[in-house]
Order: C-alpha cells, then sequence, then structure tokens
C-alpha cells in the first residue's frame, strides 16, 4: 500500500491530499480525537466528527481549532480528491473516531487510539474489514492485560464506605477518563452528588451538552471543606498530590489510569488506591482487534510495538513499527501522567 505514506508532518493520504492527526499545522487533517497529541492547533481546514470538533473547540478556543471545520458523523461517506473517506466509532472517548480510506479498490483504517471495552460516555468501537490496519500499542505488551472497569470501580466504592471520614480524591484525565469515571459510578448506584476540579467542569458540561447525563456535580474548588467529607472528589492526576488535594478532609489518593497496573508506578506517585482503568486496548484487545480487521499487513504506533509485531508474526501477519521512521514518539501521548 503506497498510497498512505509518512512525512514529518505526520501520517499523509496522498490520493486524498490530507494528513490524518498530524503533528504540524497543515491545509488539511482529519482528526481521530479530541486528545492534545492527536488534536493540534492551527490546522487551515480540519475534518472530524462533530463531537470532535465541539470538544477541540472548547479546548483550543475560536480560531486555533482550525479555519474551516467539516463535521462528519459516523458512517457518512465523502470524497476527498479520489478518496473515499469516512469514520467509524473507535471507543476511546466521546466522538473518537478511526479513519477508513478507499482507493483503487483498496481500504486502509487508522484506529487512532481506540478499546473494545464498552463505554457508557461514547460508542462502542467497530471492527471494520480492512487490507491495512494501523493501530496504537500503549499497552502493546503481553504484562498488560487489564482488569473489568466494573470491579475497579466497585473497590473505590468498597473503600468509600469502609472510610466514611475520609475524601476520596481521583485524579482522571479531563476528557474521557474523567466523564466515564463518573458515569461508571452512576452505574454503579452512586447518586451523591461528585466534587469536581475546576479544570474538570468545562469538559463534564460539554459531554451534558452532547447528550451525556452525569448526574449532580459540583465544583471542588469553592466548596467548603466539611462539605467534601466522605465524598468524591475527582481532579486532574496532577492536582491529586500537591497542595489542592491537602486541603481536602483527610484525602485517600486515588489514581484511575492503565498504568496502575504497573505497581512501582502508583508507589512512585503516592496512589494510595490505585484503580486499574484504561481508555486504550489492552494486550488481547489489541490482537484480538487486528486479527478481526483481516487486515494482511499492520502499521504499529505508539510506543512498544516490537512485542505486538512479533506476535503478529506469528498469525501471518505483516506488522511495521512506525516509530522507527519517526512518526510518532511514545512521550507525546503522555499528557499529565499518562495516556487516558
Ligand atoms: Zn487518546
Ligand atoms: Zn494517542
Amino acid at each position: 500500500m503506497d498510497w498512505l505514506e509518512l512525512k514529518p508532518e505526520g501520517l499523509f493520504c496522498a490520493p486524498g491530499a490530507f494528513y490524518i492527526d498530524p503533528l504540524q499545522p497543515v491545509a488539511h487533517a482529519v482528526i481521530t480525537h479530541g486528545h492534545s497529541d492527536h488534536a493540534r492547533p492551527h490546522h487551515t481546514h480540519v475534518t472530524a466528527t462533530p463531537e470532535t470538533l465541539a470538544i477541540m473547540h472548547l479546548r483550543m478556543g475560536e480560531g486555533r481549532a482550525g479555519h474551516t471545520r467539516q463535521p462528519l458523523h459516523y458512517g457518512q461517506v465523502i470524497s476527498v480528491g479520489d478518496v473515499q473517506l469516512w469514520l467509524a466509532p473507535a471507543g476511546h472517548v466521546l466522538g473518537s473516531a478511526q479513519v477508513v480510506m478507499e482507493y483503487r479498490g483498496q481500504r486502509a483504517v487508522v484506529s487512532g487510539d481506540y478499546k473494545r471495552a464498552p463505554d457508557p460516555t461514547c460508542v462502542l468501537f467497530e471492527v471494520v474489514p480492512c487490507d491495512l490496519f494501523v493501530t496504537e500499542a500503549t499497552f502493546g505488551l503481553p504484562v498488560f492485560r487489564l482488569p473489568d472497569p466494573a470491579h475497579e470501580i466497585g473497590k473505590l466504592l468498597h473503600d468509600v464506605r469502609l472510610f466514611p471520614e475520609r475524601t476520596h480524591v481521583v485524579g482522571c484525565y479531563a476528557l474521557g477518563k474523567c466523564q466515564r469515571l463518573i458515569a461508571l459510578l452512576r452505574n454503579a448506584g452512586y447518586h451523591d452528588p461528585l466534587w469536581l476540579h475546576g479544570a474538570l467542569l468545562p469538559m463534564c458540561r460539554l459531554y451534558e451538552s452532547l447528550g451525556i447525563p452525569l448526574g449532580e456535580l459540583r465544583s471542588a474548588t469553592v466548596a467548603q471543606k466539611a462539605e467534601m467529607r466522605g465524598g468524591i472528589v475527582l481532579a486532574p492526576p496532577s492536582a491529586i498530590a500537591d497542595r489542592w488535594a491537602r486541603r481536602l478532609p483527610d484525602p485517600v489518593v486515588c489514581l484511575a489510569s492503565g498504568w496502575m497496573h504497573v505497581r512501582q508506578r502508583a508507589k512512585a506517585r503516592g496512589v494510595e488506591l490505585p484503580l486499574v482503568i484504561s481508555d486504550h486496548a489492552d494486550w488481547d484487545a489489541l490482537l484480538e482487534t487486528c486479527r478481526a480487521t483481516g487486515a494482511k499487513e499492520i502499521w504499529v504506533t505508539h510506543g512498544r510495538e516490537d512485542a505486538l509485531i512479533y506476535a503478529l508474526g506469528k498469525m501471518q501477519i505483516h506488522g511495521r513499527a512506525l516509530r522507527l521512521i519517526g512518526y510518532e514518539d511514545e512521550d507525546e501521548d503522555v499528557p499529565e501522567g499518562g495516556p487516558a
């Protein structure tokens, strides 16, 4: 497949003259989702789902989120140059999409970030059969077999009941993880008000305006200390171990991240209650997804490519590490203390 190529700006679809999640400003960018390593500012024309466009607008403000913006609903097919282009759900965060391109009888799919587990805040990942699949590999090692998020939420609620005098402060990334945690808590029957750090509220309000109900949310910043005793406070990962959290009544520091699977990471960050909840596919889900697409060729991004490429080889699938030719470097996907 020679019509999808790597350029310094990122992955380029030559017959459509557009880039996918480019790292530098370009004339036409197709954006998979709103996380800052994928959705960067100052592109001239941006194509993305309506939700991703709204998220970019909220995070970047008018002017930086693309000069012209083209909303594309899941499954809506458009022609860009000689390419048929459409978006399919990626199950990662609200609005997240895989980019599907068809050209001269070949189909390529760029996953962006994805997970297979159901998430009440976004549409479930859809397997799109293809010839070339570009996958992420954030958790591309066999040790990463992540638990059911409902189990992790159960752990948190058990601890909340066990220590009614303490305040549980949960670190979570502002886009996606925060809203998913809230929805999981609501699904588990927790309907008390949740207290939110000011940095998390605007994205929650946007999710609600886009049809994702989150129950009663209150600002932790203006709350009286005593009101939050026994409650659950959500904050960005950077805030849970600093002065901001110390003003809470006897805080129990929790962090929701796939990286909490690694005990030393939790310890190093002063996390008392690690919650292993990830918006990325784990090892089994990566392999199963690559197999399910039927692709004969898989390109791998986001760090841990080697183990995945080896495992794909055993399934007679040809893998290629994009990192080796400079497309993306793992650190770029580690905003605020680890991938969401
Ligand atoms: Zn992401
Ligand atoms: Zn990513």
